[in-house]
């Protein structure tokens, strides 16, 4: 396949590394070239060859509503016309801040920052301050940003390339950072036991390795044992939050954290993140503590514009958003899984509301090291098949689909269409 889309990408890669500015936007996992997108619309990507789309990664996780969503877009160009930063407050981060507020009863005080990376950066810094101490837990496959000490056996791109962590991470960030298997609470238990730990970081679903749910009574026993060893647990929400529910995995399993980040919907496609929780662990931020943490663009007027247009929009249309979320990702991902059946390619599908993955592997994916266990070639085959067909997935195993509000049931039959086609020239081996 040439096309524009090829000669872009050949351009990109003369002065960017890979030709792309996030890994696993250069479709190295599945193969093939990545197509170039020059507009979107509702469920629908166009490329630069003018290919059409259906598209289940929604910018790998905000476009819960769609591609340029009328009110969004409104909101923005408003906002734009007025200046694009001021770097001073504006009552727009009130406005936001209240609507998140309302929306995650756990979150007292919290701050915006420009990506999801910032966010758990920053919850990491303030809980280490909070209980003066230095380790931290996370779990394998779980991916909380490109910081430093977050990358040791990290999810997405880390995952997706096998490497253990990052090359330029000091031995010395990487060693305060302990990674623990998902789902495994007597894991948690010894290491609670043996070391000071500031805080256990996890995505409460997580997404970063496809989709894998908590184990019932997981999310219970972290806060359980959080709050008995002196250690902060944080609910890395960026993906989950507005996703799962509205209020996120909190309100899904009905769990408080102490702390909690957002991103990617909260800014409804602008760069936005935020981390908040406990006032008096927030309290320790400067200008009131001794926690420092900053940002020119944080708060962006454009970003809080566009996050007011799509929370708000989420909150006042709850009930018919989330049901019709759950009633399309159900249909596409039982569907699909049907027709990996008929096809005999054995699947594993796991779901939460609007975040799904089907897992190239014939027995249950629980954790990280299940979910390594998939077939990552007839992975990598299905993916091109179904591209072909006009269905774009997110180019791992290792990432979660996504559903929006803009998909019809036309998109959604056309996608187990497109799917039993690819599982049948996979069947048959080529
Ligand atoms: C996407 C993601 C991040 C990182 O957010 P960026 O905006 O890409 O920096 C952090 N945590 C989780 C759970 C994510 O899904």
């Amino acid at each position: 396949m040439t096309g524009r889309s090829d000669s872009l990408f050949a351009r990109a890669r003369e002065v960017i590394p890979g030709g792309v500015n996030s890994p696993v936007r250069a479709f190295r996992a599945v193969g093939g070239e990545p197509p170039f997108v020059v507009r979107g619309e509702g469920a629908y990507l166009w490329d630069a060859d003018g290919t059409r789309f259906i598209d289940y990664f929604g910018s790998w996780g905000p476009m819960i509503l769609g591609h340029a969503f009328p009110p969004v877009v409104e909101a923005i160009q408003q906002a734009a016309a007025r200046s694009a930063s001021f770097g001073a407050s504006t009552q727009a981060e009130g406005d936001l801040a209240e609507l998140v507020q309302a929306a995650y009863p756990s979150i007292e005080k919290m701050r915006f920052v420009s990506s999801g990376t910032e966010a758990t950066m920053s919850a990491i810094r303030v809980a280490r301050a909070f209980t003066n101490r230095k380790y931290i837990v996370k779990f394998e496959g779980c991916y909380h940003g490109h910081a430093d000490g977050l990358l040791v056996k990290a999810g997405s791109g880390v995952a997706t390339f096998g490497i253990p962590g990052s090359a330029g991470v000091p031995e010395e960030a990487a060693h305060l950072t302990l990674a623990l298997p998902f789902n495994d609470v007597a894991a948690v238990e010894t290491a609670l036991a043996g070391q000071s730990i500031a805080c256990i970081i996890v995505e409460p679903v997580v997404g970063n390795a496809g989709c894998i749910p908590p184990a019932p009574g997981y999310l219970e026993a972290l806060r359980a044992l959080t709050a008995k060893h002196g250690a902060l647990l944080i609910f890395d929400e960026v993906m989950t939050g507005f996703r799962v529910a509205f209020g996120g995995a909190q309100e899904l399993y009905g769990i408080c954290p102490d702390l909690t980040t957002l991103g990617k919907i909260l800014g409804g496609g602008l760069p936005c993140g935020a981390f908040g929780g406990r006032a008096d662990i927030m309290d320790q931020l400067a200008p009131l503590g001794p926690v420092y943490q900053a940002g020119t663009l944080s708060g962006n007027p454009l970003a809080m514009a566009a996050g007011i247009a799509t929370v708000g929009y989420l909150r006042e249309h709850r009930a018919a958003v989330y049901a019709k979320l759950e009633k399309l990702s159900a249909a596409v991902a039982d569907g699909v899984a049907a027709a990996g059946d008929r096809a005999g390619v054995p699947l594993t599908t796991n779901r939460v509301g609007a975040m799904f993955t089907w897992f190239f592997n014939s027995a249950p994916v629980t954790d990280f090291a299940t979910a390594a266990q998939s077939d990552t070639g007839h992975f990598a085959a299905f993916h091109q098949a179904i591209l072909n067909a006009g269905v774009w997935l997110p180019p791992s195993q290792f990432e979660a689909a996504f559903m929006s509000t803009a998909h019809t049931d036309e998109d959604i039959a056309q996608t187990i269409d497109a799917a039993s086609q690819a599982f049948t020239s996979i069947a048959q081996g080529n």
